[in-house]
């Protein structure tokens, strides 16, 4: 059996118990050695075999696991952060499907979660938008023009930008096109729950500016939104007035009632 693991965005206390236990069984690991955190490695047990991805293929590490995974060993594929974004799962997924090697995912902590405990931030307030906008400003992978960040900032929603730290001019640029206030508060979370880790905070106006001067170029998250503001009207379901399925109302004259 094959494990595609989350391992959440670095600090080792932040992948799954179910991803740690995966690990400590595992006799076969192949992680993503560019972004994981190598200290999640001492999880596994004398002997487990350890393959760092970062200088293989998608050949190289598909041989590698189904080999093992043939010949009866549990393995454990670490993908950072959760597998399911930017992780190039489904390209393994279907090499797994083609050689007939089952295989499940464990969801991780993606460091889009990391960067926003590290602000402690909400990304969807009430009055502010209820949208968070998960995307990535365009380098050699393509992006769909549909999906520019220039159509993305029209919504004015809450924006996550992956893989973009060293692509900041342009990014700046296509949102304020798109429709953001240059002043609107954006934030930049360098290496999110690592010992290192820090977070700058800006406005899409000064984002490329404020990357530049910390010297911010990868593994980095940017967030941007009205919502890194602070602002933003208090949830219903809390309020006095909101009666739901587990509390009735008190009374009040809110909007909310
Ligand atoms: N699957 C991962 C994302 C992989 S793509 C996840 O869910 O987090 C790699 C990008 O993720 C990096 O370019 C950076 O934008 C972001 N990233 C990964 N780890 C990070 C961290 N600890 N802090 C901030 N951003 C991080």
């Amino acid at each position: 059996m094959i494990h595609f693991v989350g391992a959440g965005p670095g600090a080792p206390d932040l992948i799954t118990v179910r991803g740690a236990r995966l690990l400590g069984a595992a006799d076969v690991v192949v992680y993503a050695g560019s972004l994981v955190n190598p200290e999640l490695l001492s999880l596994c047990r004398p002997g487990c075999e350890v393959h760092d991805s970062a200088g293989m293929t998608l050949e190289q590490t598909t041989e590698v696991l189904c080999s093992a995974a043939k010949a009866g060993k549990e393995c454990v594929r670490l993908h950072t952060g959760d597998p399911a974004l930017y992780g190039a799962i489904a390209e393994q997924m279907a090499e797994l499907d083609r050689a007939g090697v089952p295989y499940d995912v464990v969801p991780g902590v993606s460091s889009l979660f990391g960067a926003t405990a590290a602000l402690r931030c909400e990304l969807t307030r009430p009055g502010v938008t209820q949208s968070v906008v998960v995307t990535r400003a365009e380098g050699r992978t393509p992006v769909p023009e549909r999906e520019s960040l220039r159509a993305w900032a029209a919504h004015g929603a809450t924006m996550a930008l992956f893989l973009s730290a060293g692509l900041l001019e342009g990014a700046q640029e296509e949102l304020l096109a798109g429709g953001y206030a240059s002043d609107v508060p954006a934030a930049i979370v360098y290496r999110a729950s690592w010992p290192d880790e820090a977070t700058y905070r800006c406005t899409v106006g000064t984002l490329a500016a404020c990357a530049r001067e910390h010297g911010v170029r990868k593994t980095a998250l940017v967030l941007v939104g009205d919502v890194l503001g602070g602002e933003g009207d208090r949830s219903c379901l809390y309020d006095p007035g909101f009666a739901h399925g587990y509390r009735a109302a008190e009374g009040g004259d809110g909007p909310c009632t």
